[in-house]
């Protein structure tokens, strides 16, 4: 399988360079050249595999095996699942009332990003060795990328793949904060900036829009989930989910009568974009709702086709998923118009020079027949996991909350009964992992009730481990934001240029 840019298709380059570059070069995101069907047979085939078989007969689809062959897809598809609670059943789904929760948290950071990031790093661990050559990563995080990340290298200790992840500061939980500075590893380093969610995405943009695989000895690669790594795994876990909620209704997969219904809480999009790729492939998936915060660009451009940055971020209990751009929108995009580069990248250019781009009502018709999306105030996610609590004896962090919210104000809520469409949320954290919101819901006393029976026992040790200072990126007094990331991206250049020297190799990246 090839892959080429959203906004190029004459740009056709291998998986390894895909994954390896992150961005297309035109500044796109990589598609996989063309979606492999999945039929009723392979579903019929796959329903016993266990997740790791699953991933790698998925992977598989999109990855040649003269790129990676099949011994070393095994491999990483194993040791991606190490540390999850159980490794052949990576994802339990569960029943809350009258709908379907597939647990997507069960991986070592509590978080779906485990999911994904795990096999991706193990694949780039993979190439680095195999090409015998440094990887940096560079990631910005709105709290649960960072850990999964930071985690996946570190578990791995490869010396060539190292990483220099940032947080937007008092942005994330104190959990995740903690995930991040206990981590103590040559591999490693974080930073902390004084801005937005999303405020590290240019300068990051920057740095690896000025290197490429073949002229540098240390590749500096971004796996947020534009690396096209991300949404190809995480189609993983709807197919999973499928299956698994066939068995339970007692169908055989490939039933033409039922399809799922999802609603999953969405930030960046690239969970959606995995979902909706699923879809496209012939997973029998109905709606895709996505569930938002007042942060809700995603719910202007499904209800109007309005796609526009807000003027500012806003702080919510629900921080992982404050994104004012969702990257994965492109790829969206390149999907509903059936693969039309040249559409993509008209859109593309408006919204990177103007922040904005309207959708007319044909394609906002077209948008509305996949996707739904509704929008939760902090108010009503707090009313959501209170209520969740007391009917179902159900404990929900903040984000799940957000999905769960959404299912309701869209009529597929917990009490709706149907086999016919039945709905799945797909719960992306443990509320472990989030103190503060949920007390804010539950109280204090709700909160010790939880540390008492429900806290995860591997959760616990983190808490006690030393932090070690993050470096700060200040926003100073008097600047722009675009001077702050001016800044921010020389301060990000250095520290890559002194994580290569701790590792015993040299890196040079150009300056502007
Ligand atoms: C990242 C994240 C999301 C959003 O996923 P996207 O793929 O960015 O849309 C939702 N919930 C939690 C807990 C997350 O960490």
């Amino acid at each position: 399988m090839k892959y080429t840019s959203t906004r190029n298709g004459s740009i056709v380059t291998s998986f390894e360079d895909a994954i390896c570059s992150g961005y297309a070069p035109d500044g796109g995101l990589f598609v996989p050249e063309c979606l492999p069907p999945i039929t009723t047979t392979h579903l019929q085939n796959w329903s016993a595999l266990t997740y790791p078989e699953l991933s790698q007969t998925i992977l598989r689809l999109f990855i040649a095996p003269d790129e990676v062959p099949e011994h070393a897809l095994q491999n990483i598809c194993t040791s991606a699942f190490e540390g999850f609670e159980n490794p052949a059943h990576a994802v339990p789904v569960i029943q809350v009332g009258s709908i379907f929760v597939a647990e997507l948290f069960h991986g070592p950071t509590f978080c779906f990003k485990d999911l994904g990031m795990r096999t991706v790093v193990n694949l780039l661990s993979y190439f680095s060795q195999k090409r015998q050559r440094s990887i940096t990563l560079l990631v910005s995080t709105t709290g649960d990328t960072g850990p999964a990340a930071v985690r996946a290298v570190s578990d791995i200790g490869n010396p060539l793949l190292t990483i220099l992840v940032h947080y937007p500061e008092g942005q994330i939980s104190e959990f995740q904060r903690k995930q991040l500075t206990t981590v103590d590893s040559s591999c490693v380093r974080v930073a902390t900036f004084q801005g937005g969610g999303d405020d590290m995405d240019r300068p990051i943009k920057n740095l690896l829009s000025q290197q490429s695989y073949t002229d540098s000895n240390t590749l500096l690669t971004g796996v947020n989930s534009y690396n096209i790594g991300r949404p190809l795994m995480q189609m993983v876990h709807y197919v999973w989910t499928y299956l698994r909620v066939l068995e339970e209704l007692g169908k055989i997969p490939g039933d033409p009568d039922v399809k799922l219904d999802i609603v999953l809480p969405t930030g960046a999009m690239g969970n959606l974009a995995g979902g909706y790729m699923a879809k496209k492939m012939g997973l029998p998936l109905g709606k895709l709702n996505a569930g938002v915060n007042a942060n809700d660009i995603t719910h202007r451009v499904v209800q109007t086709g309005e796609f526009y940055k807000s003027e500012t971020m806003l702080k919510t209990l629900s921080d992982a998923i404050n994104i004012q751009v969702p990257y994965n929108f492109e790829r969206l995009l390149f999907y509903l118009t059936n693969g039309q580069h040249d559409l993509v990248r008209a859109w593309m250019t408006t919204m990177d020079a103007t922040n904005r781009l309207n959708l007319d009502r044909e394609w906002l018709t077209v948008l509305q027949r996949d996707f739904n999306s509704a929008r939760l105030s902090d108010e009503e996610m707090c009313t959501t996991i209170r209520s969740t609590q007391e009917q179902f004896g159900y404990l929900v962090d903040p984000h799940t909350a957000i999905a769960i919210g959404a299912a309701q104000k869209l009529g597929c809520g917990l009490d709706r009964v149907t086999t016919v469409h039945p709905t799945v949320i797909l719960a992306t954290a443990s509320p472990c992992k989030f103190e503060e919101s949920v007390t804010a819901a539950i109280t204090g006393a709700g909160w010790a009730a939880y540390l008492q029976n429900g806290f995860p026992a591997a959760a616990r040790g983190i808490t006690e481990l030393p932090e070690r200072s993050p470096i700060v990126y200040l926003a100073k007094a008097g600047g722009t934001l675009s001077s702050w990331q001016a800044e921010w991206e020389e301060r990000a250049r250095a520290i890559v240029a002194d994580l290569g020297a701790a590792n015993g190799y040299r890196c040079v990246t150009q300056s502007k």
